[in-house]
């Protein structure tokens, strides 16, 4: 196999030829995402308003160096359904509750039984 074979098109290839044969001058900017993925973007040289923040692929936002990126929303967490339950009763109404339901449940065992 020649080295001429192995060569191949990528397919991210870009070219930044114009139609009438002139290269254009350009900077790659690389953004940087909280999860540490870099973004690498082709600006022309000259341009003046490049963005500071530029959305990852992973749906985080990526900055440039030392732009402070945006606080992610915490994660929430699913409650338990204690934790749900202890938000609207103390622990002494859960104990009444309990019991009750001890005496309902042993009730109904001796309708049952008998
Ligand atoms: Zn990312």
């Amino acid at each position: 196999m020649s080295d001429e074979s192995m060569r191949g098109s990528s397919m991210s290839h870009v070219s930044y030829e114009l139609d009438r044969g002139d290269h254009v001058a350009i900077q790659l900017v690389t953004y940087t995402c909280v999860e540490e993925h870099k973004t690498t973007l082709p600006f022309a040289a000259d341009a003046e308003d490049i963005p500071t923040t530029w959305e990852c692929a992973c749906g985080e936002t990526a900055g440039l160096p030392g732009v402070e990126l945006p606080e992610r929303p915490p994660i929430r967490t699913r409650r338990s359904h204690y934790e749900i339950v202890r938000e609207r009763r103390s622990e002494d109404e859960l104990a009444e509750i309990f019991v009750l339901k001890l005496h309902e449940l042993h009730h109904y065992d001796s309708i049952r039984s008998a």
